[in-house]
């Protein structure tokens, strides 16, 4: 069998060192925040290239923080893309926000800024692209877009780990970024984890209140805010993980590059577009074909695992029916939805292992059962 993802190779991989960052917590007691997660945070902080990171319970809440931090409440209207994680849409819900989508560039699926700009209104408080799949989304023109109307950008990162955009890491360009390290991103806790990111001294000073009671010191609590914090055992092991990033990064582009070479001139699938510029980390690798499904199904047969990222856009989701959305809104987004496949993609996945699954999807598995 071929999985999608093998978190137990990769705990096999570092076993010594993620079992003493257990343990020394565990000796420690410092089992929230403390000094393993403050140390996390600078060095996350530096990864990034930002001056401040705050760890918090999931990259939800990250989300949530930088909107709150940006003073996005009830009346407000913050525009990101459908074709996401429904989380994505969740966090600016949480703050009594408006969700205005935009759609989606069919090259890269990340939000098309040529269509930015009709979407902002007198309430537009928040523009958040997200950075699909490990690709950045094209920040020259979200950027220039925003200060032109002096709206604030928020990164959703929570995909992203270490991409860069013409030479500037993910979260490093907007006013604050969200990262998750939900246990399957490319940097995962053992559990819930996540971290807003920010170069802004007071979005950082409010952030961190906000994460912890709303306090400004023990018991004076200035603001209306979370339990988000970050669990001390979380953070030790984030830090052993994060020195091991840039190697797994590098794993995941290699394996990216064999599935490119193995699929180039495929009649049944188009593989994904890396542009130029852009550093993609390939936390998925997703290729399009309209027969999706049957691939899907000849994959399941050959023993290989695959997923959807997404195959029902946000705005057609029943949670968010509220916003009076139908089909034919947002076609890009519909059109790729019915088409995406993901292809197992990790650190520790062997060449053999891609050249079988390229393979399995170039022949529908006709080689497998040969
Ligand atoms: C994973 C993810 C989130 C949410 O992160 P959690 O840690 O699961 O809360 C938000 N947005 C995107 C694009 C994600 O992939």
């Amino acid at each position: 069998m071929i999985p999608f993802l093998d978190l137990k190779a990769q705990y096999q991989s570092i076993k010594p060192e993620i079992d003493a960052a257990v343990l020394g917590v565990l000796g420690s007691t410092q089992y929230i925040l403390g000094d393993e997660v403050a140390a996390f945070e600078r060095e996350f902080a530096a990864f990034c290239n930002v001056k401040h990171a705050i760890a918090v319970n999931t990259g939800t809440s990250a989300l949530h923080l930088a909107l709150l931090a940006a003073g996005i409440g009830p009346g407000d209207e913050v525009i990101t893309v459908p074709f996401t994680f429904v989380a994505t849409v969740s966090a600016i819900c949480y703050t009594g926000a408006k969700p205005v989508f935009v759609d989606i560039d069919p090259v890269t699926m990340c939000m098309d800024p040529t269509k930015l700009e009709a979407a902002i209104t007198s309430r537009t408080k928040a523009i958040m692209p997200v950075h699909l799949y490990g690709q950045m989304a094209d920040m020259d023109p979200i950027m220039e877009i925003a200060k032109r109307h002096n709206i604030p950008v928020i990164e959703d990162a929570c995909q992203a780990h270490g991409a860069e955009y013409k030479g500037k890491r993910a979260g490093s360009i907007g006013i604050s970024a969200g990262f998750s390290f939900y246990p399957g991103k490319n940097l995962g806790a053992c559990g819930e984890g996540g971290i807003v990111v920010t170069n802004d001294d007071k979005q950082m000073e409010t952030m961190r209140m906000l994460r912890d009671w709303g306090q400004s010191e023990r018991y004076h609590h200035v603001m209306k805010g979370f339990n988000y914090r970050m669990d001390g055992i979380q953070g030790a092991i984030l830090r052993v993980k994060l020195r091991h990033l840039e190697n797994w990064t590098e794993s995941r582009r290699s394996r990216a590059k064999l599935y490119d070479a193995g699929l180039a001139g495929s009649t049944r699938v188009t593989p994904p577009t890396q542009v130029a510029d852009r550093r993609h980390v390939y936390h998925v690798y997703a290729v399009r074909s309209p027969e999706r499904d049957r691939i899907r199904e000849e994959l399941t047969k050959a023993n290989i695992q695959s997923g959807l990222h997404y195959p029902i856009p946000v705005h057609l989701q029943k949670a968010h029916e509220d916003l009076g959305h139908k089909v034919g809104d947002f076609p890009v987004s519909e059109k790729v939805a019915s088409e995406v496949l993901s292809l197992p993609i990790f650190p520790e996945m062997t060449d053999e292992q891609v050249k079988t699954v390229a393979d399995a999807v170039n022949n529908g598995g006709q080689r497998i059962a040969a």
